[in-house]
């Protein structure tokens, strides 16, 4: 049992930034509004992450280190309908098989928190700590010196941790984060809209130069920002799509704002951009991968026309 976890676990939790991806998803899911990442060592020493969310009662805490124990979805018809970022129920069991996992959490109409450590197997017990969530990780791959040897530097997988967390705050800005490493602070956003939010993360070349987005075809709905190519500053990895809140990368996407781009500015420079991609949750498929980051969508051939030609319109108010 353990080796099967330790094995599945390899899937949902190849280095610490996928840890920090699923933490912070299960924050989001849980309706917090403050986030803070505190990181130690590229996150391999330690990724604790805390919410004002809902909090997790006693009673359900072991069954959160379970696996395919969820408590976002109640049927299979559910599963057509992903509303959540979260919905395996599988993230926090394999993190707990390869890592020190202490989780502290308080629910609104508790008079106190509680702390579970390690395994589904554990109880909780009382603990101290505000509305909310604590995740605490530590000692990534300790049982697992195999794994822990692929891991990079402790500055590279700060940068991929980094990334996640940029990732996810673009597409929330709505919500706070802070993000530090071994005891610095890097990042603080307060709540925003995306305007300031994109400018404060891609920066103030970005801010400068670039073009809202925002139309409905169909069922779809797509908006955003794309910069200009004059951004001098622009950043080589400043490309941002996201499909119902979620981050993609996706070869659909990609295509059809390159081929925009191309077809109005004729440049080879490829510019950076946030873009989001709303629709049915029964018209795109999130379920192709653990790491969830690519997406199968219904009709790819509509999605591609709905962004080249939001991205192509956008553009030629430039050149006109
Ligand atoms: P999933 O997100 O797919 O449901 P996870 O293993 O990530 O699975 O989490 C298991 C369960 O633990 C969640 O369904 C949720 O009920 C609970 N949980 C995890 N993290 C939090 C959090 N930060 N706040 C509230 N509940 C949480
Ligand atoms: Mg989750």
């Amino acid at each position: 049992d353990q080796l099967i976890s330790q094995i599945a676990a390899g899937e949902v939790v190849e280095r610490p930034s996928a840890v920090v991806k699923e933490l912070l998803e299960n924050a989001l899911d849980a309706g917090g509004t403050q986030i803070a990442v505190r990181l130690e060592e590229g996150g391999v020493k330690r990724i604790c992450i805390t919410d004002n969310g809902r909090g997790i009662p006693p009673e359900q805490m072991p069954l959160a280190l379970a696996r395919h124990a969820t408590s976002k979805i109640a049927s299979l018809d559910d599963l057509e309908n992903v509303g959540t970022l979260g919905f395996r129920g599988e993230a926090l069991a394999s993190i707990a098989s390869v890592a020190q996992v202490t989780i502290t959490s308080r629910t609104a109409d508790a008079t106190h928190a509680w702390a579970i450590e390690g395994s589904h197997n554990a109880t909780p017990t009382p603990s101290s700590g505000a509305l909310g969530t604590t995740v605490d990780v530590k000692d990534l791959y300790f049982n697992t010196p195999a794994r822990r040897k692929f891991l990079k530097s402790e500055q590279t997988e700060f940068g991929h941790c980094a990334e996640v967390v940029r990732r996810i705050a673009l597409a929330r800005p709505d919500v706070s984060f802070s993000l530090s490493h071994n005891g610095r602070t890097v990042d603080h956003w307060n709540v925003s809209e995306i305007a300031r939010r994109s400018a404060q993360i891609l920066g103030d070349g970005f801010a400068e130069a670039r073009l809202p987005v925002d139309e409905v075809v169909g069922p779809l709905r797509i908006h955003g920002y794309i910069g200009l190519p004059t951004a001098s500053k622009a950043r080589a990895d400043g490309q941002f799509f996201y499909v119902n809140g979620r981050f993609v990368r996706d070869k659909v996407l990609v295509h059809a704002v390159k081929a925009a781009y191309q077809d109005v500015l004729h440049g080879d420079r490829f510019p950076s951009y946030v873009l989001s991609l709303d629709m049915d949750p029964a018209l795109v498929d999130v379920n192709v991968h653990p790491s969830k980051i690519e997406v199968r969508f219904r009709d790819g051939r509509a999605v591609h026309q709905c962004v080249f030609h939001a991205v192509q319109r956008a553009l030629a108010q430039t050149s006109a």
